[in-house]
Parts: structure tokens; sequence; C-alpha cells
């Protein structure tokens, strides 16, 4: 795949892996090697310089590595990303291409969050053509995400250079994941840019190897572009996020077990049953919103006449009645409560607001 072509071919899932960092010669041509033989990886990713927590943390080896990335460049042939978080990053990385180490950048979390790094970034790759890839910040907010990928494009970074990656959000309080997916937030900024590849990094997701493959199966099933997955020769010994990298014999049956499923299928049985169950759902929509909208005008009757009678909006026991009958209905047919409960906080929350309105 010619570096160029690495984000705009679409077709397949595009797969990167390699070690968290690079952390000696020896390693890295080893773990390039073995991930290249097992022929699932697109390309290949090392941190050369580190953003970490704290100062005393393994903060990578810097230029020096650019020289073992163009070595495991020539001896597997395929193409080399980094992480940059400066211009000056950019600058070696990029000067760099003329020794072929480095084919494609991308932004980690903790700069996507930096309105002045990712400027001075954009800055940066102008006049270039490596493509770049745009992490989520550490906080689940879109607008930073969607400022960091406006900044390259007003840079004159072209939309077929650049790319997302989803790799979960650090919250108050860690739940089962090290930084949890926001399915939904991604797919906002898949709306807003259908053109960029999405790609998910389940190993900063996850935070520990167990979880890889159910998060990357997940984002097959939400038809992601690709992977990014972190993989170490010999995870155990690696210098940053040991619990989370694979050895690559362990990402090959990951990979291997993954199921990619089609967007589409012709299959003409297929395509008659889809289209019969989309025409139900549809006219079932209809019906929920004709439904809805029939309740909030009672809902309203029922507001004018409390009005005149001068009798308070909320009736806390009509509520726990209405709550209670509904939960037990739900779960005759198959509804979770936790489901039920949202949709019945919603139409309780608009009907209380209707009733407020004169
Ligand atoms: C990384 O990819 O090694 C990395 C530091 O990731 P993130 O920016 O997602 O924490
Ligand atoms: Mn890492």
């Amino acid at each position: 795949m010619s570096p160029k072509s690495i984000l705009s071919d679409r077709s397949r899932p595009l797969v990167i892996a390699g070690p968290c960092s690079a952390e000696t010669r020896e390693q890295t041509l080893s773990t390039c090697l073995a991930l290249a033989e097992t022929g699932l990886v697109d390309v290949l990713r090392a941190g050369i310089w580190k953003p970490r927590t704290s100062p005393g943390s393994f903060s990578g080896v810097g230029e020096e590595a650019l020289g073992w990335l163009a070595e495991a460049r020539s001896l597997t042939g395929l193409p080399v990303a980094v992480e940059v978080a400066t211009a000056r990053h950019v600058e070696s990385a990029v000067s760099s291409r003329s020794r072929g180490a480095v084919d494609l950048i991308w932004i980690g979390a903790r700069t996507t969050v930096s309105p002045f790094a990712v400027q001075e970034i954009a800055e940066a790759l102008r006049g270039t053509d490596v493509p770049v890839l745009v992490k989520n910040p550490l906080n689940p907010d879109v607008e930073l995400w969607a400022g960091a990928v406006e900044r390259l494009l007003a840079a004159g970074v072209t939309p077929g250079r650049i790319g997302l990656i989803h790799r979960g959000f650090s919250y108050l309080g860690r739940g089962r994941y090290r930084n949890a997916p926001a399915w939904p937030l991604a797919f906002e900024m898949r709306d807003r840019f259908p053109v960029l590849p999405m790609i998910c990094d389940p190993s900063h997701m996850g935070g520990d190897r167990k979880y890889i493959s159910e998060l990357a199966q997940s984002a097959a099933d939400l038809r992601y572009d690709g992977l990014m997955i972190e993989s170490h020769i010999c995870p155990d010994r690696a210098l940053s996020d040991p619990a989370q990298q694979l050895s690559p014999a362990d990402l090959a049956s990951v990979l291997r077990g993954l199921n990619w499923r089609a967007e589409a299928a012709d299959d003409p049985e297929f395509v008659r049953s889809l289209a019969m169950f989309r025409e139900e759902i549809d006219q079932i929509d209809t019906e929920l919103l004709g439904l809805l909208g029939r309740r909030m005008r009672i809902s309203e009757q029922i507001g004018a006449i409390k009005r005149s009678n001068n009798v308070a909006i909320l009736q806390n026991s009509r509520w726990a009645e209405i709550r209670a009958r509904l939960l037990s209905q739900a779960a005759q047919l198959g509804l979770s409560p936790e489901f039920l409960s949202q949709i019945l906080n919603a139409i309780h929350l608009e009907s209380i607001a209707r009733q407020q309105r004169d």
C-alpha cells in the first residue's frame, strides 16, 4: 500500500499494530518482523516521543528510533507510523521520510485536548503529504476533537490524508475499561466528517489485553474502518502499557477471530426480508410518534384543568403508580427496566414541561 493510499483505500479494514513504544532496536525489529509475518498488519506503529502522565515514566527514546523504524520498514515493506506532539516532532518524523522512516503520523489524546499544540502541528504539516490520524481528546468533548480536524483542514491538510481514532475517554471513577468508549460521540464525529475513516484503538480503551477482542468486535459491528492495536514481542516486559499489549501471535488470533460483517448483501431473499422488516419498522415508528403526540395533547388538557382548579402539576403518587404498572407490563414484553425507565423519564419530563406552559 502506498503511503498516500493508506487512508483512502477503505475497501477493507486497516490494521495498524506495533509496540506502545520503540524501546530498543532489537525489540522494535523483532516485534515488527513478527507482525509482518502474520500477513494481517497493514501499518506498523511505535511511540518514540511518549507523553507520559508522570515525569519519571519512560518517555520514549526519541529520534534515534526513527532509524530503527526505517529498518523495520525496509525489512517488512510495511509503512510505519509514529505519534507527534510538537512541530519539532513533525519536522523530524516527516523530514526523515526521505530516508523512508515515517509514512503516517498520529496526534495522541493528550495533544488533541490542546488547541495550541494542534495548531503548531497543523502548521508544521503545511506543504507535506504525510497522512495524519487524530485521536479523540481525553475528555468526551466532540467540539475539541472536531476543532483539531478543522485546524488541520485549515492548514491545507486534505481530507484524504486525515483519519480519526476513537481510543475511549477518561471518566471520573474507572469502570470496566481504562478509557470507556463513547460510541455515540464517535458517531457524531463520523456524521460531521463522513469522508474521514474512523479507526478504533481497543488497546487504550481496554487498558488490559483481555478486553481487546470484545472491543475490536464492537468496532467491527459498528463498521469502523480499521483498528490500531498495541503489540510487543514480550508484552510483560514492555516499558509502557505492559498490561494492554498483545504478543504478535495473540494479536493474530484476535484479528482472525473478528467478524467484519458486510454493510449490505445482494442475496434476493435477504434484500426482500430486509425491505419488509424495514417497512414494518417505519410503520411502527410513525404509529409511535402519533401516539406520543396524542399523549402530549392530553397532558396539556390535564395541565389546563389542573390550572383552573389550582392543583399542583407534579403528583408523585400518580407517577409512581404509572411506573409500577408499566414496569410489570414491560417485563412481560421482554423490555428491560433500564430501557423503560429512560423512555418514561423522557415522556414525564416533556409532559411536565407542557403542563407548565401557559
Ligand atoms: C499511544 O497510542 O501509544 C498513546 C499514547 O495513546 P493515547 O494518546 O490514546 O493515550
Ligand atoms: Mn500505549
